[in-house]
């Protein structure tokens, strides 16, 4: 089988290589493709909009926040590619990399040392550029991507909120790609087979700082969920594990909302 090029290529950390993709996919489906803040002049952090995006039932997705865990980034781009004529039918908000910096140096902080997925309580330039963007929208689902380099195979968090669950479903759909994490406590949170499921409040973060989808279900999303691949596994099943996870979530939310 001939492998996928980012595969060949290795370029899952290669920014500017990312941009050229999503400006292409933009191109082809319609997308609004922007800049939105520049956390230095060579890392500017792109937004991209479909048309359908109304006030309501929306779609946000976004990966990179954390520059060490490059498959959630590299699944959107493969997905989106993948998708194109899908695309602009679809509610989308999409964050491709929040953490460009990081994403080029393979780091979890921004050039500042700071970790972004903690700071949504605070009135920082990026957070405050995202925030912006995503005022004026609720979203029927949110989908932030990562990896855990203590992972030992697939898990999610599902925050508690709209049921029936799909977290079970959801990591059905990618068991065959990669199997359940097994372990019951992840960063000192219960998980039963691979679903860390939870009540979110403010007071809960108030030491730790608010991470993006914490923020994101107080005030935008009905369905909020954080995946995490293995990132000590092979890079082709994290992102195709990704994919599965990213296609299903979209294809519900769409079924339900428009
Ligand atoms: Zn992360």
């Amino acid at each position: 089988m001939k492998p996928a090029s980012y595969l060949e290529s290795h370029r899952t950390h290669d920014y500017p290589f990312l941009v050229r993709r999503w400006r292409a996919v933009a191109r082809k489906a319609g997308l609004e493709m922007r800049p939105v803040v520049a956390q230095t002049p060579a890392h500017k952090l792109f937004v991209v909009k479909s048309k359908r995006l109304g006030k309501s039932d929306g779609i946000y997705i976004s990966a990179g926040i954390h520059g060490d865990e490059p498959a959630g980034a590299e699944a959107l781009i493969l997905w989106a590619e993948q998708n194109v004529k899908r695309l602009a039918e679809l509610p989308l908000l999409i964050f491709p990399c929040l953490n460009p910096w990081g994403l080029t140096n393979n780091q979890r902080v921004d050039q500042n040392g700071h970790d972004l997925n903690r700071q949504f309580h605070l009135d920082l330039p990026l957070v405050r550029a995202v925030k912006k963007l995503t005022e004026p929208h609720q979203f029927a689902l949110a989908l932030t991507l990562h990896e855990d380099f203590d992972g030992q195979g697939l898990y999610l968090y599902e925050v508690e909120r709209a049921t029936p669950y799909w977290g079970e479903d959801l990591l059905n759909i990618a068991r065959p790609i990669i199997a359940i994490e097994g372990r019951v406590l992840i960063d000192g949170r219960r998980a039963s087979a691979g679903i860390v499921r939870r009540k979110v409040t403010l007071k809960k973060f108030a030491d730790i700082g608010l991470p993006e989808a914490v923020w994101l279900h107080l005030n935008h999303s009905t369905r909020t969920f954080t995946i995490e691949t293995p990132s000590e596994f092979s890079l082709d099943r994290r992102v195709q594990a990704q994919i599965a996870i990213i296609d299903e979530c979209v294809r519900r939310a769409a079924a339900q909302s428009f």
